[in-house]
């Protein structure tokens, strides 16, 4: 089966309104020359989701939030739910992100939960998963990845579900996975997804990898056969090299 490949930016918490509906409007141009080809996405700071919204109108780009909450409403100050996103116009969120795990100490329950709000209020799911270099080191990778997965996947339906696999020692650092490195994860990501759901998701689950993807390495990540997206960070806050990206996918 062929799964078009989803390459996603994720902005983080960078990009001034007016930066961030410029860059909003470039993509979207980019999306729409790709279309059917490549599904591209971003992933804006919630408080400019509207207008990036706004600026993607028409065209085939994704507006994703970064997170949400793992309530529904109510008091809950800063938070932001899964169907507020909706609201504003967002069709999916990342969930899991290292730095959420990591910097704001989310746990894979904590992830579970958010899987669960965002789909039953109407969001698709980026998931991302990744060990530590120490984890890494020790030989502790998958048992790693599989444990997130395990927990945040319980009894859910993955029609509506993305992985991202971003080993942390290669977000923001520079430092890239291998294509060899990502391909033998999501290798084994999917070989999970088969054993645990099935022919079929597994042939349709599409697996990003994430970590310092850049113009000059993505087309040797998108090389391996199971590597079907770029999550992207750095590199996809400027539509040349998010373009430049979106083009390697192109092929
Ligand atoms: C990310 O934020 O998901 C990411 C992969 O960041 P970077 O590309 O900057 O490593």
């Amino acid at each position: 089966m062929t799964r078009r490949p989803w390459i996603v930016g994720n902005w983080k918490m960078n990009l001034m309104r007016g930066e961030a509906i410029t860059l909003a409007r470039e993509v979207a141009a980019i999306a729409r020359d790709v279309e059917g080809r490549v599904d591209v996405g971003i992933a804006p700071p919630a408080i400019w989701l509207d207008p990036c919204v706004g600026a993607a109108d028409g065209t085939p780009l994704a507006v994703y939030g970064q997170n949400c909450s793992t309530a529904e409403k109510g008091a809950f100050t800063g938070d932001i739910s899964a169907s507020m996103y909706r609201d504003a116009g967002a069709v999916g969120t990342l969930v899991g992100h290292s730095e959420r795990r990591h910097v704001f100490g989310e746990t894979d329950e904590q992830t579970a939960t958010k899987v669960q709000r965002a789909l039953e209020l109407g969001l698709d799911v980026i998931l991302c998963v990744g060990e530590l270099l120490d984890e890494r080191r020790s030989g502790a990778t998958f048992e790693v990845v599989e444990r997130q997965l395990r927990v945040a996947l319980e009894g859910i339906d993955l029609s509506r579900i993305t992985i991202a696999y971003e080993p942390v020692w290669a977000i923001g650092t520079g430092e890239v996975a291998t294509p060899e490195q990502a391909q033998e994860v999501h290798s084994q990501i999917r070989a999970w997804v088969r054993e645990n759901y099935g022919d079929s998701d597994a042939d349709s689950i599409r697996i990003q990898y994430g970590g310092s993807a850049k113009p000059g390495n993505a087309a040797g990540l998108l090389a391996g056969p199971d590597v079907d997206g770029l999550l992207v960070g750095g590199a996809a806050l400027t539509a040349a090299d998010f373009g430049a990206i979106i083009s390697a996918a192109a092929g």
